[in-house]
């Protein structure tokens, strides 16, 4: 027996035990048939079923309607990142992209390969000094954008948005940290997209939904692995997909119906961040930066008051078994990422941990 070990990696990210135990019990024999998952067809009926349920599965879990399209495609986040202008822009076209942190920012960045993009929005620090979002009433949204891009998650600034905006263009959200741990209405957007290892499974996989009038309108040059009209009209499959990636995913999503579905595992989520975050609030020796409207429940960016401990708050907390909680490099300070398979005992040890490091060292 190992001992307990709880992973705050950012991503890839922890999945849930059951899920890992159940794939590694099937590993060798899938389905009785002698061989592994992810060494049949795709193309095979067994593994088809497979792919129909994962699909199944993730559109009762968020409500998506025979509106939208879901792909499963390849490239992670930031293949969308291109898929994304690549399909809905022309050169000479315009979209308008929100910054609230790294991601989008990097999102930005990639589109302007595509077509003309507009910075409705820069990332903004409130008088306080606080990391937060630019109040929506400020934002240059242009007339002629064909789309909106933001990210209601940044997975490195802690940053999360507390609604969701309302433009009357196609809105397109990159939900690769966020999706799944909260309800939220499909129908207000263009595309969600997500790289799928913090709350779907392994990294490389995409899932993109697509709101179908939408689809068809790439541009010639797009990769055909890109083009959302190959995808849709290929279940996926223009060519391989990841194959054990879309297994382990629809294990996710009968794990997370198994949980009750996404309004149980938000409650949970919710208590996880609050533990966390009253915590670090009452606590001198630590403190988080984000205004408390936008933080992230998901992401949880801390420091210590005195940085010269970080080495050694990492290295006790490790041997605690508390793992991966070195904030990303641009930032500094610690980062819990506490997504929908960190269980609330997790957060309960970082934070007994926490409190004692608190107490030795203060
Ligand atoms: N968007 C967000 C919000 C992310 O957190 C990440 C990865 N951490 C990405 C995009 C990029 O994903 P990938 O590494 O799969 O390209």
């Amino acid at each position: 027996m190992t001992k307990e070990v709880f992973n705050f990696c950012a991503g890839p990210a922890m999945l849930p035990k059951p899920v890992m135990q159940l794939a590694q019990q099937e590993l060798v024999n899938w389905n009785d048939m002698g061989v592994s998952v992810m060494e049949i067809s795709h193309r095979s009926k067994d593994y088809i079923a497979v792919a129909e349920q994962a699909e199944k599965d993730l559109r009762d879990l968020m409500g998506i309607s025979d509106d939208y399209s879901v792909l499963f495609m390849h490239g992670g986040g930031r293949g969308q990142f291109a898929a994304v202008p690549m399909n809905l822009l022309t050169a000479q076209q315009q979209a308008d992209y929100v910054l609230t942190g790294s991601w989008s920012k990097s999102a930005f960045t990639e589109g302007q390969k595509y077509g003309q993009i507009n910075l409705a929005a820069d990332t903004y620090t409130n008088e306080k000094g606080e990391g937060s979002i630019l109040p929506f009433d400020q934002w240059k949204l242009s007339e002629s954008a064909e789309y909106v891009h933001y990210c209601p998650n940044e997975t490195v600034d802690g940053i999360e948005f507390n609604y969701i905006p309302e433009v009357d263009k196609p809105l397109v959200a990159d939900m690769s940290s966020c999706i799944l741990s909260q309800e939220i209405d499909v129908s207000k957007f263009g595309v969600i997209y997500a790289g799928a290892q913090k709350n779907i499974g392994p990294s490389g996989l995409a899932i993109a939904i697509v709101r179908k009038d939408l689809i068809g309108r790439a541009n010639g040059f797009t990769p055909s692995i890109y083009d959302y009209a190959v995808q849709n009209n290929s279940d996926s499959m223009f060519n391989t997909p990841p194959t054990y990636a879309w297994y382990l995913a629809g294990l996710v999503f009968k794990w997370l119906k198994s949980q009750g579905g996404v309004a149980a595992v938000q409650k949970v989520n919710e208590q996880k961040a609050a533990l966390l975050y009253n915590f670090i609030d009452g606590n001198e020796f630590y403190s988080n930066k984000v205004e408390k409207q936008y933080r992230s429940k998901m992401n949880v960016p801390f420091f210590l008051e005195n940085e010269a401990l970080n080495a050694k708050f990492l290295a006790e907390s490790e041997q605690a078994g508390l793992l991966a909680l070195k904030g990303h490099r641009s930032v500094g300070g610690m980062r819990a990422s506490i997504y929908n398979a960190m269980p609330l005992e997790g957060v309960e040890a970082l934070v007994a941990f926490m409190q004692d490091f608190a107490q030795k060292n203060g």
